[in-house]
């Protein structure tokens, strides 16, 4: 689906081709011409002073029958005994929900020997927990995980469901919204609801430069995943209850068996849970003086993190990257080593516990959110700290 254009009243004055963020506008001899690569962002549309361009009527099909949906939920992750902690985030943002609606806060969960997984998430605001406990979801499907859980929505119908934009949820969250019939709005960084009650799911867009608020008007439940640690969990607690929901076995079916689980132990993947992490930026000079980060890291027990200026020279994989394009991080210590501290990356490491910058510049930004900040040449300050924290590990 593409904008509309009306030859009748386009004069092929170029004003759309300029403000295309997708530059999916083109002008032929007498009119604009959209492509494939439009994205139905309407700026097209806002910006034509002849009324030339429209959108095709979108997402609307037949409507759901809003007022049969009532309360928010939040998938609460559980992975092979654990709960994750985004579902604690989850619960804090749908407490705030749920009391501007005047609705239940329900958690959900979906796993097998679940015993006392509702009382570690009572205490974040859940008005009841939802456990569907079956061997069927010991280990994670998407076909089981998105069976159980469609049919806990048809069967109650809540009127928003949020899930945590992990692994996990990014894998079998959408599944779910497709088989519903409803929209998703993925990555959300801010969760509103209007005097209506649409949930207002604001995301970055194109790229990051725009913050887009999203709605889903017509189709229910309202379906927004948010990374970890873009949300703060809040200890609430309500006097909840538990209780035990037990689906149909043929929601449960996969044809996926899960044979064996290894645990991942890639620093990479633990960026997002790490509680240290040693970030380094240009400052660097080369992609071979990143070693010297990860051997800093490796005596913290922490993951090394990259500025997107290092990412661009090539110096460092892209999922190391933090920031608005990147990903969010909030541990314990941030240690930002030569990178200058560009709001772009700031955004995604403000809400670390203690942030130490180490930068050569004085004026470097970095130093206006750092906790602590050195002043020093990082190839001087980096191997002097290295072989102090080796001499007080004893080695
Ligand atoms: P620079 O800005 O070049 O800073 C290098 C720093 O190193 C300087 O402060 C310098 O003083 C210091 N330095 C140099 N040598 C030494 C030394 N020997 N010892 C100590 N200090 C030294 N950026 C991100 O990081 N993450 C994002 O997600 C992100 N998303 C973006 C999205 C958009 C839409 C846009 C437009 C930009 C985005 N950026 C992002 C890019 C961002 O604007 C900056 O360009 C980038 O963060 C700069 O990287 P840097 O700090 O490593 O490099």
């Amino acid at each position: 689906m593409k904008a509309l254009v009306d030859p009748n009243k386009c004069t092929a004055c170029g004003v759309c081709e300029e403000v295309c963020p997708a530059s999916a506008i083109t002008l032929a001899a007498t009119m604009a011409q959209v492509s494939d690569d439009c994205t139905l962002c309407g700026m097209c549309v806002d910006t034509c002073e002849f009324g030339a361009i429209s959108l095709p009527e979108v997402g609307t099909g037949p409507m759901a029958n809003l007022a049969d949906y009532r309360g928010v939920w939040v998938y609460a992750e559980w992975r092979e005994g654990v709960l994750h902690r985004v579902g604690s985030e989850l619960l804090g943002a749908g407490r705030k929900l749920a009391d501007k609606r005047g609705v239940e806060l329900s958690a959900v969960v979906l796993g097998h020997c679940l015993d006392g997984i509702g009382e570690q998430l009572l205490p974040y605001g859940a008005d009841r927990v939802l456990l569907v406990d079956r061997p069927e979801l010991a280990h994670f499907t998407d076909e089981a995980y998105s069976g159980a859980l469609r049919e806990l929505v048809r069967r109650e119908r809540p009127e928003i469901l949020l899930a945590g934009a992990t692994a996990i949820g990014r894998s079998f969250i959408p599944r779910v919204a497709a088989g519903l019939g409803t929209g998703l709005t993925a990555d959300c960084t801010e969760l509103d609801i209007s005097a209506e009650g649409l949930l207002l799911q604001t995301r970055p867009a194109f790229g990051g430069n725009v913050m887009a608020t999203i709605v889903c008007p017509h189709r229910r439940p309202q379906m927004a995943t948010v990374r970890p640690k873009v949300m703060k969990p809040t200890v609430d607690p309500r006097g909840g209850r538990i209780e035990p929901v037990e689906p149909p076995p043929e929601c449960l079916q996969s044809r996926v068996e899960v044979l064996e689980v290894i645990p991942e132990r890639d620093a990479t993947a633990r960026l997002t849970e790490a509680d240290v992490i040693v970030s380094g930026g240009r400052g660097l000079k080369k992609a071979e003086n990143f070693a010297l980060l990860e051997q800093l890291a490796q005596l913290m027990n922490g993951a090394v993190g990259a500025s997107r200026g290092a990412v661009e020279e090539g110096w460092i994989d892209p999922s190391h990257q933090v920031g608005q394009t990147g990903r969010t991080v909030a541990p314990t210590l941030y240690l930002a080593v030569g990178l200058s501290g560009a709001i772009q990356h700031v955004v995604g490491m403000q809400g670390s516990q203690i942030i130490v910058a180490v930068n050569k510049d004085p004026n470097a930004p970095i130093f206006d959110v750092a906790s602590y900040g050195v002043r020093a040449d990082l190839f001087e300050f980096i191997p002097a700290f290295i072989r102090k924290l080796k001499q007080e590990q004893g080695g």
